[in-house]
């Protein structure tokens, strides 16, 4: 590791949770901060979209291509052998990353949205009938309502929905009444892409499986910021994508439990997932390789192996800590705004914050603020139901990583100071 995670902690402090993040050197790690965005300092508050990416990811991808490319699980030779167990290496990482208990549990997808596919189609293939119901919540990214409505619709089946509160939380007694026996998957995010709130995924898992009802839960927007424990969690499946967790695009990680996994049907046939095929029987291959039909991203798989070790040295406990004071400053600064509207008030909350400006529709900040420089997600959010659910057409939203500064939400703040002079 060049620039060295490890040493952006500061030094002379010894125990891993007293470590405090130095942010001035993690930001030497991420090349694409540095430049001028309309003439101003870049500052990327839209890391719920897509996280950047140290330089560490960024080699591994290239060295890769430039040392040892080649496919995996087929050649003999060595470039193959290297590839293999880079790639393998990776699956490794993330089955400590999760905390699952076995290698084999975790499945390299495409990214949370095919994880979600693949559970709708191989689960739901199996499992879901004409009367059924799924369980999903109103804060839902569209990535976990449409698979279950093709589900749904194709099956005769139902989706239900949990509703949430003013303040974004989900609740809970409305989600106990609505699981029942006709139940055959609850399906929740972990955090909201749009509200920030932390869902009590725990007391989800608790009560599903009092009804023997497994849980998925989208962790999308979890993994960068919380440590994730899937067998503390209990939950039987955990979705997840690599470049939100600043590794590359088009990978991600259906974690499963294995005796659900083993159980589920193949999600698409191919390459790499049959020990055997003949015209008349195909064999399938094990775990979790029966799910990876076809030559995957390597490239991205391995570099999602090197996320992991950046993420790793600078402790997720770490990471918390400094969002956490990032966020409660930013919450207060932008609260303190006349016309500035949140949405999303949830107690447990990570590093998302939505709000509205009064009057002003939330295209028109989001292009003044990217003439500042600032780069925030304006729109629904991949999230229709939830705009009605708060009757907001669309949000500006800004989005916090370990990377980001309060000089930098200060100007968030004089940004949107500018949008109100325009505007207002
Ligand atoms: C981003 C996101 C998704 C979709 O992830 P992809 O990487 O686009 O597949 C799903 N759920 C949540 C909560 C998200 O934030």
């Amino acid at each position: 590791m060049k620039a060295g995670a490890a040493e952006a902690l500061s030094a002379g402090e010894h125990q891993g949770a007293e470590r405090a993040l130095d942010v001035e050197r993690v930001r030497e790690d991420f090349p694409i901060l540095k430049q001028k965005v309309h003439g101003k300092p870049l500052v990327y508050l839209d890391n719920a979209a897509t996280s950047q990416k140290p330089v560490t990811v960024i080699e591994a991808e290239e060295r890769f291509y430039r040392e040892y490319n080649s496919n995996i699980h087929r050649g003999v030779h060595q470039l193959s052998e290297r590839a293999t167990k880079a790639y393998e290496d990776a699956r490794v990482k993330i089955q400590h990353f999760l905390n699952a208990g076995e290698a084999r549990e975790i499945v390299f997808v495409r990214g949370t949205t095919e994880a979600i596919n693949l559970v709708a189609a191989a689960y739901g293939r199996k499992n879901v009938q004409a009367g059924d119901e799924i369980l999903i919540t109103a804060m839902e990214h569209h990535s976990n309502i449409v698979p279950w409505q093709i589900l749904c619709e194709e099956k005769g089946a139902r989706l239900r929905v949990a509703p949430v509160n003013d303040r974004g939380e989900m609740i809970f007694e409305e989600f106990e009444k609505l699981l029942n026996s006709r139940t055959r998957l609850v399906s929740v995010t972990h955090v909201s892409n749009v509200l920030g709130t932390i869902n009590p995924v725990r007391e989800i898992v608790e009560a599903a499986h009092r009804m023997n009802v497994p849980v998925l839960v989208d962790g999308a927007q979890a993994a960068p910021h919380l440590k994730v424990d899937v067998r503390e969690l209990d939950c039987d499946l955990y979705a997840m994508s690599s470049h939100k967790i600043f590794g590359p695009t088009g990978i991600g990680v259906l974690y499963g439990k294995a005796r659900l996994l083993e159980a589920m049907p193949p999600y698409q046939g191919g390459g790499d997932m049959i020990s055997s095929v003949s015209f008349e029987k195909t064999i399938y291959n094990v775990i979790p390789y029966k799910f990876e039909a076809g030559t995957p991203n390597i490239a991205a798989t391995i570099g999602l192996g090197a996320a992991i070790d950046y993420i790793n040295q600078l402790g997720l406990d770490n990471v918390a800590a400094y969002e956490h004071e990032l966020l409660e400053y930013a919450t207060e600064a932008l609260s303190g705004i006349p016309g500035v509207r949140m949405v999303g008030t949830a107690r447990q909350k990570a590093s998302v914050i939505s709000f509205v400006l009064d009057g002003i529709h939330a295209h028109d900040v989001g292009t003044v603020l990217d003439q500042e420089g600032i780069a925030v997600r304006t729109g629904h959010h991949c999230a229709q139901p939830l705009m009605e659910r708060f009757q907001v057409p669309a949000t500006a939203r800004a989005s916090l990583a370990f990377y980001n500064t309060k000089e930098e939400v200060d100007r968030l703040v004089a940004g949107i100071e500018k949008v109100k002079h325009i505007f207002g």
